[in-house]
C-alpha cells in the first residue's frame, strides 16, 4: 500500500483549456481521500493523471516512493472505478472478476480464492454465475467495485462511482465502500461533487474550484471553518448565511443589526463577511431580548427540522435551522439572534478567511 504525493500539477489540455492548475495534494497511506468540487473543476482530470491515463503538462505524481510520470497505468498498480461500470456484458459476475486476474497470467487456484474473497466482501455469491444484463445497476456497480478489489492494488481511485444509483441505495453503497475501505486500509482517491458523500466518506476532503485546490481537510474542518467565500457555499445544505459584517469597538455587527461574537485578529480597514451557519442562528418570539426584529419569507418543514428564511433590517434570506417543534407562520414578526459559535470572517475582495 502506498501513499500518493501531487506535486504543482497542471493541465492544458491541447484546445488550450486549463483544466488543473497548481494543484498539491498529499495522500496519506491508507488515507480515504475526497476531491470534491463543481463540474468542471478539474477533479476528474487530476484523478485521471493520478491513474496515468491523462499525461500532465507539467508537476510530478508519486504513488509510494515511485515517481510514476512515465509509467502507463497498467504498471501503476491503482485500480479505478468509473461512474459508468464497463463490465464485460458476456461474461458471467465470476468471470468479469477473474478477468484482471487471468489477464495477468496468475495461476487459476489463486484467481478462484481472489474471486471468491471480493466476492464475500461485496455479497456478490448469489449472484456470480449471472450475467451483466440480468443485474440491477446497484448489483453492477458492485460487480464493478469487486473487480476492483480482486486485484488488490496499492490504491483505489474512484469517479464519481455512485452517481448512477437511486437515493437509497446510494447511500446503502456508500457505507458499504467506506466498511470496506476501513476493512483493507488501501489508499483510496474518491472523486465526487456531492457535499454529502464527501462529509460521510472522507478522512479528508479536497475542495477543488476552478482547477484550484481551495482547502483541505477533516470533514469537521471544512465545516467549521472554510477557507474561502467559495467553501462557505459549497458545504452545507442548505450553505452559510454570508452576512456583511462590521467592527465597532472589538464587536461585530452584521447589517442588518444581528450582534456577533468577534473572531480574535480581525483585521482593520477592509469589507467583511462573516459566514454563519443556519444552526447557529435562532428564531424566537418577536420582541425577545437580545434579538433583532426579524419576519417569515418561508418556512420549510423537512420533518426533523425547520429551516426559516428571514428578512431582518434590510438583510434578505437569512436561513435558520430550528426543531420541528418551533412553529412561526409565514410574513409573523419574529426576533432573531446569534446562538452559538464564532463564525469565521472573510475579506470579499481576496474572498478569503481572514479571522
Ligand atoms: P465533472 O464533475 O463534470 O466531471 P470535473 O471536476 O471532473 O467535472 P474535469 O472533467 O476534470 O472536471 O474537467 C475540467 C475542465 O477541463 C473542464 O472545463 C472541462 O470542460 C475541461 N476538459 C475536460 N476534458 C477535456 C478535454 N479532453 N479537452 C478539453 N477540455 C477538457
Amino acid at each position: 500500500m502506498a501513499g500518493i504525493e501531487v506535486t504543482q500539477l497542471h493541465k492544458r489540455y491541447p484546445d488550450g483549456t486549463v483544466a488543473v492548475e497548481e494543484v498539491d495534494l498529499s495522500i496519506g497511506d491508507g488515507e480515504l481521500f475526497v476531491m470534491l468540487g463543481p463540474s468542471g473543476c478539474g477533479k476528474t482530470t487530476t484523478l485521471r493523471a493520478m491513474a496515468g491515463l491523462e499525461r500532465q503538462t507539467s508537476g510530478d505524481i508519486r504513488i509510494g516512493s515511485t515517481l510514476v510520470n512515465d509509467l502507463p497505468p497498467a504498471e501503476r498498480d491503482i485500480a479505478m472505478v468509473f461512474q459508468f461500470y464497463a463490465l464485460y456484458p458476456h461474461l458471467k459476475t465470476r468471470d468479469n472478476l477473474a478477468f484482471p486476474l487471468r489477464a495477468e497470467g496468475l495461476p487459476e487456484k489463486e484467481v478462484r480464492e481472489r474471486v471468491a474473497e471480493a466476492s464475500r466482501m461485496m455479497q456478490l455469491d448469489p449472484l456470480l454465475d449471472r450475467r451483466p444484463h440480468r443485474l440491477s445497476g446497484g448489483e453492477q456497480q458492485r460487480v464493478a467495485l469487486a473487480r476492483a478489489l480482486v486485484r488488490r492494488p496499492q490504491a483505489f481511485l474512484m469517479d464519481e462511482p455512485l452517481t448512477n444509483l437511486d437515493a437509497e441505495l446510494r447511500a446503502d453503497t456508500r457505507t458499504e465502500i467506506k466498511h470496506l475501505q476501513a476493512e483493507l486500509g488501501t489508499t483510496m482517491v474518491y472523486v465526487t461533487h456531492d457535499q454529502v458523500e464527501a462529509m460521510s466518506l472522507g478522512h479528508r476532503i479536497a475542495i477543488l474550484n476552478k482547477g484550484r485546490v481551495e482547502q483541505v481537510g477533516t470533514p469537521l474542518e471544512v465545516y467549521d471553518r472554510p477557507a474561502s467565500l467559495f467553501c462557505a457555499s459549497f458545504i452545507g445544505s442548505p450553505p452559510m448565511n454570508l452576512i456583511d459584517v462590521e467592527v465597532a469597538e472589538g464587536a461585530l455587527r452584521g447589517a442588518g443589526g444581528l450582534v456577533l461574537p468577534p473572531p480574535p485578529g480581525l483585521p482593520r480597514d477592509r469589507t467583511l463577511v462573516a459566514g454563519v451557519r443556519p444552526e447557529a442562528l435562532e428564531v424566537t418570539a418577536a420582541g425577545t431580548d437580545g434579538t433583532v426584529a426579524a419576519r417569515v419569507v418561508s418556512a420549510e418543514a423537512l420533518g426533523d427540522e425547520i429551516i426559516y428564511v428571514l428578512d431582518h433590517g434590510g438583510v434578505r434570506d437569512v436561513r435558520v435551522r430550528m426543531p420541528p417543534t418551533v412553529r412561526f407562520a409565514p410574513d409573523a414578526p419574529v426576533g432573531l439572534r446569534h446562538a452559538g459559535g464564532t463564525p469565521p470572517v472573510y475579506d470579499v475582495s481576496t474572498e478569503e478567511l481572514v479571522a
